[in-house]
């Protein structure tokens, strides 16, 4: 990373069944980190080619050297991110896409050895880390909270009673909130794995009540990770208080606007405004790193809920790392391309 408060990753996946089945072609190739992306109809001149941070070619085998491996993306970016955490900074990574893409698989991965994404094992060793403190002086304290944000509107994940969406308010210096969202104190990595699963599953059935997709909601999951420090002279305690967010963005292929009406045609309009708020945001950030903006400069955070609860994560004190999950395959090609033009744009 050179400085710059965004880091961006690209992440393209091995082709499904569907893909196989109908004979897709290949279109992504990489090269150390740059992607290029042919147009399947356009052969000659059809090739464009993107920089990111890093890029990560998983269509091949597990022996292939470049095969990019969950082990691989956490090392690079979720260890990083972490480690801002411990300065004090609060961190935010999130994963964009469309829905198949591979987000899900990035952010959570499977529960099968050598298969979790980046927050189990984020969280997995934020714990090693603390486990091994041996300093009387210096506590930790970690609170998770999880909640998905369908609509504008936000609905907790953790707490099963609570089965309509909370008011997102605003503290005069906290900043936004989730009125009412439960934060869990948590001691070790099995409490964290227990209340993930039962988010989850919690996500699945909200959606599959309302007859929705869990792809049209966004998966806010937060840590909010604490370190006391007493000072021995003046028995003091002073506190870094860092928070990380982990976000599953909803699916960013467009709502198919011929057959949507009423509730689809206004989800998918939420939709892209929290993605199109977010992209605004994280690019207007990035040029005021590259100093092409000023400070004063306006942020339009406000814009959408998703942003707007994300502030004092992606501006100011704060470390963003965005993930850029493809598919490898002709048939998404449209696709795959604004994608990656999203992920350029955050740079
Ligand atoms: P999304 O969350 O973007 O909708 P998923 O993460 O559910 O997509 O991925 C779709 C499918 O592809 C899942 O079965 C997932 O296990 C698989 N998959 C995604 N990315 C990878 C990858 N990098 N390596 C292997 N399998 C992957």
């Amino acid at each position: 990373m050179t400085g710059a408060s965004v880091k961006v990753a690209v992440r393209v996946r091995p082709f499904n069944s569907r893909e196989t089945g109908r004979n897709a072609k290949c279109v992504i190739q990489m090269q150390g980190n740059t992607t290029c992306i042919s147009n399947p109809k356009q052969l000659k001149d059809g090739a464009k080619n993107f920089t990111f941070d890093y890029s990560y070619w998983s269509h091949t085998t597990a022996e292939d050297p470049s095969f990019a491996c969950q082990k691989q993306v956490y090392k690079d970016i979720g260890e990083e991110m972490l480690l801002h955490a411990f300065e004090g900074y609060n961190v935010c990574i999130f994963a964009y896409g469309q829905t198949g893409g591979g987000k899900s698989y990035t952010m959570m991965g499977k529960q099968e050895p050598g298969q979790e994404g980046i927050i189990p094992q984020l969280c997995e060793d934020l714990f090693q880390r603390t486990g091994g403190n041996s300093d009387p002086d210096l506590n930790y304290s970690v609170e998770v909270s999880y909640m998905e944000i369908y609509c504008e509107r936000a609905r907790d994940l953790l707490n099963p009673k609570s089965q309509g969406t909370l008011r997102v308010r605003e503290h005069p210096i906290l900043g936004p909130y989730v009125e009412d969202l439960s934060k869990l104190a948590v001691t070790g990595f099995t409490d964290i794995r227990d209340l993930m699963d039962a988010g989850n599953k919690a996500r699945t059935v909200a959606a599959t009540n309302m007859n929705e997709t869990s792809s049209r909601s966004h998966a806010v999951f937060t840590i909010v990770f604490t370190q006391q420090r007493r000072d021995q002279m003046t028995g003091l305690d002073t506190e870094k208080v860092s928070k990380i967010s982990l976000v599953d963005l909803a699916g960013s292929e467009r709502a198919d606007s011929s057959g949507a009406k009423g509730t689809r045609l206004k989800e998918g309009a939420n939709i892209n405004k929290s993605l199109t708020t977010l992209g605004k945001v994280i690019s207007a950030l990035a040029e005021m790193q590259s100093n092409k903006k000023r400070k004063s400069d306006f942020i339009p955070y406000r814009d959408s809920v998703l942003t707007w609860l994300l502030k004092e994560n992606l501006g100011g004190n704060s470390r963003t790392a965005m993930i850029a999950a493809l598919s490898p395959a002709d048939i998404n090609y449209e696709e795959t391309l604004s994608t990656l033009r999203y992920a350029d744009r955050a740079k």
